[in-house]
């Protein structure tokens, strides 16, 4: 018997990262001694009192169901912070959603904004710059969107010009995604650059009546550049169409906890996220109830621990850039945020591998490192664009780490003929 899968499922694309990242911790447990700069995950351990206000939460017999969007408290505490912090106008806790991790905001956002076409109609279309984070294409196309690429190189540290955005905006345009500090690209946005490109939002909204400004800044507290983080949402004149995504796995190293939120002003704010609470009443219901609680903390209480990790994670930028220069063929911009280098290994591109690998793209590529010199790393192809040229690597690991990856990517490049 076979069980019929659906079709939608079937043209589903397994997300890159957590395949490869899972594939390899598979060889780790089968005593192969692989070095992991796979997933986008800090090595640190969630902070004690975040720790600990989910545990008195618990304790105190937060374990029933809440309302679905969040309880009205913690409302609030996002969106003071999104005021405060990101300076966006007019939030109050009606504009805010808190979701099971930002994959699942942004899949239930999408839901809300996208129709699939209806017979005979196109597709609304998602502007997406990439290379962009694997999942961003598959949330798109599952609610019915077209994607249309915007394509960035290291020659702009992956930044998409105010004519490129101009160019492809178009009355079709429903969604527009922006991602600073960027994953995979670890580069980010200025404010200007930002205000630029709010700018050509702005001026086409005629042309774009529907487009929405999903800004993913979920890497928003790791930054080491020199660039200060700008919101986009902060900008007057497109705050009400713009959809600010956080989330606590990256700044608090959450990732297991699943917390992600958005906020988004106005009327309109209101009625998206109102709809959002709909969608995710038949979906999820709240966030794991004593979440909450580690939530407030974490946005009100730990300012520090975000800080140590991120001068930690500013130590390894430095390490890995330097390393990284010092082999043949890795071309990329100066890292100012998130956790990942992104070089263009695609001057390797012809070689073969000391196993006789023939190595033509980013997949070769890896899966060669991984094999034979045990160092496990993300290929660039489903990040889209340019990506196909490049490898991720993520250096939320320790620094003797770093160097220990760096030592087997250097004498693999050396091996290859
Ligand atoms: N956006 C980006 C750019 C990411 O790299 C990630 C990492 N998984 C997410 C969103 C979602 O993270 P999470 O679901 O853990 O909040
Ligand atoms: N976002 C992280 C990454 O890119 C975690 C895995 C995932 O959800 O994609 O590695």
């Amino acid at each position: 018997m076979t069980i019929r899968i659906a079709e939608r499922v079937r043209q589903l694309k397994p997300s890159v990262t957590v395949a490869v990242a899972n594939r390899a911790k598979q060889m780790v447990r089968e005593g192969v001694d692989v070095l992991q700069f796979t997933l986008g995950e800090p090595d640190f351990d969630t902070p004690q009192r975040i720790k600990d206000a989910a545990i008195k939460a618990m304790q105190a017999g937060e374990t029933k169901y809440m309302p679905t969007l969040g309880d009205p408290e913690t409302r609030k505490v996002v969106a003071d912070k999104l005021t405060n912090e990101n300076k966006i106008p007019g939030l109050t806790p009606e504009h805010v959603a808190i979701s099971s991790g930002g994959k699942h905001t942004l899949f239930v956002l999408l839901h809300c904004l996208v129709d699939p076409p209806a017979p005979g109609e196109q597709a609304a279309e998602a502007i997406i710059p990439v290379p962009a984070w694997v999942s961003y294409r598959p949330i798109c196309e599952m609610a019915g969107a077209e994607v249309r690429e915007i394509p960035t190189g290291p020659e702009t540290s992956f930044k998409i010009s105010p004519e490129q955005l101009r160019e492809a905006i178009n009355p079709r345009s429903r969604v527009l995604f922006l991602n600073s500090p960027s994953n995979p690209c670890g580069t980010m946005y200025s404010e200007s650059e930002l205000r630029a490109l709010a700018k050509v939002v702005h001026e086409t909204r005629d042309i774009a009546p529907d487009l929405v400004v999903i800004t993913d800044e979920i890497y928003e507290k790791i930054v080491y550049g020199g660039i200060d983080h700008f919101s986009i949402g902060s900008v007057p004149e497109i705050a009400e169409r713009t959809v600010t995504v956080n989330g606590l796995s990256k700044a608090f190293a959450m990732t297991g906890w699943r917390v992600g939120y958005c906020g988004c002003p106005g009327e309109a704010g209101a009625a998206l996220i109102k709809a959002m609470g709909t969608l995710q009443g038949q979906m999820t219901t709240n966030i794991t109830s004593f979440n909450y609680a580690a939530t407030r903390c974490a946005l009100t209480e730990c300012a520090e621990e975000v800080e140590q990790m991120r001068r930690a994670f500013a130590e390894r930028a430095v390490v890995i850039q330097d390393r990284l220069a010092e082999i043949p063929g890795m071309v990329m911009p100066k890292c100012t945020g998130a956790f990942y280098a992104f070089p263009d290994v695609s001057a390797h591109f012809g070689k073969k591998s000391p196993e006789g690998r023939e190595i033509n793209a980013a997949l070769e590529f890896s899966e060669a490192l991984l094999l034979e010199a045990k160092t496990a790393v993300i290929p660039g192809e489903d990040f889209g664009g340019c990506g196909k040229n490049h490898i991720r690597i993520s250096f939320a690991c320790s620094t003797d780490q770093i160097h220990r990856g760096m030592d087997r990517l250097r004498d693999f490049v050396a091996s290859l003929r």
